[in-house]
């Protein structure tokens, strides 16, 4: 038999998706293309925004109009957060949702000896473990994300997460440590580490938390590979964590995630930091990486967002001088607090602001992009474009393009950057 997937949503759920796939590999099934007709169609669906619960809904129409007989099997958050309706949803042979993705080979087996629906979607209990879904190869050949950590307590007034991925578990640092062992001798160069919120990586081990993890990873004395951090609030950001990935290969890039630059719509958030104390770990950064890459998201039209309020956001995002910012208008999740607070922004507002930000932000981004001119940066390569342009990212995740006859993918190198386009550094030369 056969089998594709179709995966939304952030990083974790991509993992979670190569995972699943090596499952099927080893029980002999064929994984073909995303979008082909296939024997077992798996979304491993997201549900941060209504967006992504309308795409989930289309696919699983289209997978079934595609193949009347094909085994259609629903995992991921939308899955864990609309169960109930899901049941009776009838298109649908296997429902699992944010837990079980490890047995997910298992249930199509069921389903297929006894023809009938598979229901796994458990509530979450305060003693959840962590469910250990490994990968050996992923579908990009030369960046590897892996995950570390699962759910989430902030409980963010917008956001959704922890409803629907728990409480926090996080990986054993042996296994991480194992993972990526294993991927280096598989040839890959990056390897990013994720979770649902990394933040709080070890708080329900023993004496583990961040700062030992990269000390571990460090002394694997890997040669060749370098590390990237995933998503972090600012708070988690010390001297220790910044000494220890100079100690080793950590690149020079960090995605702190603001939100917002107003204080006043950070405390209606519950995001527990200020601007002030989220520049203070900037400017830490800064003094040890001074290239470092700044990355972030910001949502726009939260309730009650006033202009003045978005402003200081506008200001605030200047003064930083992020490497590139994501925007997103604000999008109510029903059960979050968000969802029911008063003065909610109208679409129009939301949009208005939206595109000013996403203006300002293009403008910073490329000021920041200027700053590379005719240095040296150390890039992998990732693909190659139809014009024969290499296409990579600096530590600092600045995307590179380097004209090349030789084989550049996944090739290592440290290069000048001879002009800018827009968001993009041009580097012709190769400094071997
Ligand atoms: S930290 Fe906040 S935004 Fe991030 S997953 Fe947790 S609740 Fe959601």
């Amino acid at each position: 038999m056969n089998v594709s997937f179709y995966t939304l949503g952030c990083k974790v759920n991509q993992f979670e998706t190569e995972a699943m796939t090596q499952l099927f590999r080893d029980e002999a099934f064929e994984v073909i293309e995303p979008g082909k007709a296939s024997d077992v169609f798996v979304i491993n669906s997201c549900t941060v925004t209504s967006a992504s619960d309308k795409k989930t809904r289309n696919m699983i129409s289209r997978f079934k109009r595609m193949n009347q007989d094909a085994i259609i099997v629903l995992a991921g958050c939308y899955a864990q957060s609309k169960q109930e309706d899901l049941k009776n949803e009838g298109n649908i042979d296997i429902i699992i949702g944010t837990k079980y993705k490890d047995k997910v080979v298992e249930f199509v087996n069921e389903h297929i000896e006894t023809k009938n629906m598979v229901f796994k979607v458990d509530e979450f209990n305060r003693d959840e473990i962590y469910e250990n879904l490994t990968i050996t190869h992923t579908e990009e050949r030369t960046r590897a994300n892996i995950k570390i950590q699962d759910g989430c307590r902030q409980f963010c007034t917008y956001c959704i997460i922890p409803y629907v991925r728990g409480p926090v578990r996080s990986r054993e640092i042996k296994d991480v440590l194992d993972e990526i062992i294993h991927l280096h001798q598989n040839g890959y160069k990056e390897i990013v580490l994720n979770g649902i919120h990394i933040t709080s990586y070890g708080f329900d081990l023993t004496d583990t938390n961040l700062v030992r993890l990269i000390r571990e990873i460090n002394t694997l004395n890997l040669e060749g590979v370098r590390f990237r951090l995933g998503s972090l609030e600012p708070r988690v950001i010390s001297e220790a964590l910044i000494q220890e990935m100079i100690k080793g290969d950590f690149c020079d890039h960090f995605h702190l995630s603001l939100q917002s630059g107003s204080n006043s719509v950070l405390d209606r958030m519950n995001r527990r930091y200020t601007t002030e104390g989220y520049y203070d770990k900037v400017e830490l950064i800064r003094r040890y990486m001074p290239d470092a890459g700044i990355t972030t998201d910001v949502i726009v039209g939260f309730p009650g967002e006033t202009e003045e309020e978005f402003e200081e956001t506008c200001q605030f995002i200047e003064k930083v001088r992020f490497s590139k910012v994501h925007v997103f208008p604000f999008s109510p999740r029903e059960g979050t607090k968000a969802f029911d607070m008063p003065d909610q922004i109208t679409g129009k507002i939301k949009k208005e602001r939206t595109n000013r930000l996403i203006g300002l932000c293009n403008r910073v981004s490329q000021d920041f992009y200027e700053r590379f001119l005719d240095r040296t940066v150390d890039v992998l390569y990732e693909q190659r474009d139809e014009k024969g342009y290499y296409i990579g990212h600096a530590t600092n995740y600045l995307t590179t393009h380097t004209y090349s006859d030789d084989d550049l993918h996944n090739a290592r190198k440290h290069v000048r950057v001879s002009s800018i386009d827009s968001h993009t550094l041009i580097t012709e030369e190769v400094t071997l």
